[in-house]
């Protein structure tokens, strides 16, 4: 499958612009910065599908990308969020957005939040978690660039994550570690995306 089919299919700036909801649908979100590219194109197995089909101009718009032939599933590249120096009509406009797919969208099945492993949940996240709980979407922690991690700190973040987690009211969501770079963590994601599609 993921040697298959990966294809960029459209952004969306608005939900007007939304593709027909005829497949489940998976979403990436996080902190500008925190591996969201790169881990798409390691779990698509693209080099550069991430990067290269996303302008500059895109990146307040959420990407759909299609996997699979037939599709399988659509991936949901949503825009980073905490870019310090995001004027505040763009901070404003990434709100309504994703408030707007989250809410609305019935084949949306999973959103995976990245979390750099070097710096765990912040408070820049809690805005997304918020957001997830209160459109009852089922999430997944995906921690990032585990390899710049030594082992031992890597243990204390993802107790410290899933300590975070459990303060939350959502039914307890998995926490995945991974390195694009290595290549770790990338297989598991894959079966659990698999496997939330047909659920
Ligand atoms: P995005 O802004 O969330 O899309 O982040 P990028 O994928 O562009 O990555 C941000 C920076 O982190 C880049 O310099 C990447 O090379 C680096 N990076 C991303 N994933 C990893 C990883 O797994 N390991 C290491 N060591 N660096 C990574």
């Amino acid at each position: 499958l993921f040697s298959g089919r990966v294809e960029f299919l459209k952004s969306a700036p608005a939900l007007e612009f939304l593709p027909d909801p005829t497949v489940p649908e998976i979403a990436f979100a996080g902190r500008s910065n925190v591996g969201k590219s790169s881990l798409i194109n390691a779990f698509t197995g693209r080099r550069a599908i991430a990067r290269t089909s996303v302008t500059p101009g895109r990146t307040q718009e959420l990407n759909f990308f299609e996997i699979g032939d037939p599709t399988l599933f659509r991936l949901v590249d949503m825009p980073g969020y905490g870019y310090a120096k995001a004027p505040k009509d763009v901070v404003k406009k990434w709100r309504f957005l994703i408030n707007d797919y989250l809410r609305g969208r019935t084949v949306l099945k999973r959103t995976l939040v990245l979390i750099d492993s070097r710096h765990g949940i912040k408070p820049v996240d809690h805005e997304i978690l918020e957001m997830l709980d209160e459109a009852a979407v089922s999430y997944a922690i995906v921690l990032t660039k585990g390899d710049k991690v030594k082992a031992s700190d890597l243990a204390k973040v993802q107790d410290k994550t899933a300590e975070a987690i459990r303060k939350r009211p959502a039914a307890y969501p998995e926490i995945f570690t991974t390195s694009s770079e290595k290549h770790l963590g990338i297989d598991d994601l894959r079966q659990f995306v698999l496997s939330s599609i047909e659920s």
